[in-house]
């Protein structure tokens, strides 16, 4: 008895000298810092979540509720928004899921999750607005810290997310009205080299349609997109869609873990190669068609159809049921969305057609 005692008492300290030789030599291979988002401080080896705060102003404020894996090894800082939209869920139940598979001591570098980026939005159930200031959030970057909530939470969003950040994914998807297929905004900085790294990471995510955007402002006082804002600021970024018309399928939670996981296996934060598109269909133009009065918006498409040049895509009715405008596609191409809820209100998008790239 005596004896066994002894050898539990030798075991027992056997494994606390290896568990205290593990901890150094794992905090002597680390020269992380600690890392530092609002008023989180995350250490190397650590994951931590916890709210940034948007202080009220003259209205309610709100916070930013995210967890940071910061690893015990070196790398890249990959920052994953979802909800900059409210109404887009599969980003948001996709980041809750990553949050409990990234262990912070496998992992090289830092992975910053926001996982609800417009939480007045998801709270509210607001499709497109926040519904404090009425804006979109996602046309408001770079923000303003005297401005409206939507602005204050963007100018949040860019001081702790962005600029902390190497590369960003913004993840969204059809919002809660919109029928749409997965694709991946591809953003034209004019910088070959961040173009190149793009380029790279929008295939690692994994979406086959990718559109080539160069379209956005290259003024970054009125950058409008998360996406963007972090391209002026020379942030690696893309911008995904996937998920549709405020659903949780699996399907599309799925495509956005696999794809953040391509990314950074493409970055080596973790382990393994990135399962990239091989095919992709680039699209090279893409064009969102607007309502040009208030009332019931019928599609008459679906979703991924081709479209041919000035084809009846859907019409609107005003509240008496006359009809009021008939629309029509722009060019030939893909409808990578539509709307598939009757109601529409004059300047609000209808659908968005994409031109497939010569030569895909
Ligand atoms: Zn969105």
């Amino acid at each position: 008895m005596r004896h066994q005692v002894h050898q539990e008492w030798f075991a027992c300290r056997f494994f606390v000298l290896i568990a205290a030789l593990f901890l150094s030599c794992a905090q002597a291979s680390s020269s992380q810092e600690a890392f530092v988002i609002g008023s989180l401080r995350i250490a190397p080896g650590q994951a931590l979540s916890g709210l940034i705060e948007v202080p009220a102003k003259d209205d309610v404020g709100t916070s930013i509720p995210v967890t940071v894996i910061h690893g015990a090894k070196k790398g890249k800082t990959l920052a994953a928004v979802a909800g900059v939209h409210g109404y887009e869920y599969p980003p948001i139940l996709a980041l809750y899921r990553l949050k409990e598979m990234i262990e912070p001591q496998e992992l090289a570098g830092t992975l910053i999750l926001v996982h609800i980026a417009n939480l007045p939005s998801f709270q509210r159930r607001t499709i497109y607005y926040n519904p404090y200031d009425w804006k979109n959030l996602n046309r408001v970057f770079p923000g303003d810290p005297d401005g409206t909530l939507s602005q204050r939470t963007a100018h949040v969003l860019m001081e702790e997310v962005v600029k902390k950040c190497d590369a960003l994914i913004d993840l969204h998807c059809g919002d809660g009205n919109e029928a749409l297929i997965p694709y991946t905004y591809w953003m034209i900085s004019g910088d070959k080299k961040l173009d190149d790294l793009t380029r790279t990471m929008a295939l690692a995510f994994g979406i086959p349609h990718i559109i080539i955007d160069e379209t956005r402002s290259k003024d970054i006082k009125d950058s409008k997109y998360l996406g963007n804002t972090a391209i002026l600021l020379g942030k690696a970024a893309i911008t995904t869609e996937s998920g549709l018309l405020g659903r949780t399928d699996e399907e599309a939670i799925r495509r956005n873990i696999d794809g953040i996981l391509g990314v950074m296996r493409f970055f080596q934060m973790i382990e393994g190669q990135p399962d990239a598109v091989t095919d992709p269909v680039w699209v090279d133009r893409y064009e969102v068609v607007y309502s040009q009065t208030d009332g019931l918006f019928y599609p008459q498409v679906e979703m991924g159809h081709y479209v041919v040049k000035g084809q009846k895509i859907g019409y609107v009715t005003d509240f008496l049921g006359r009809v009021k405008e008939e629309l029509r596609a722009p060019f030939s191409g893909i409808l990578l969305y539509i709307i598939n809820t009757p109601p529409t209100s004059k300047g609000e998008p209808l659908f968005e057609v994409g031109r497939l790239k010569e030569g895909n």
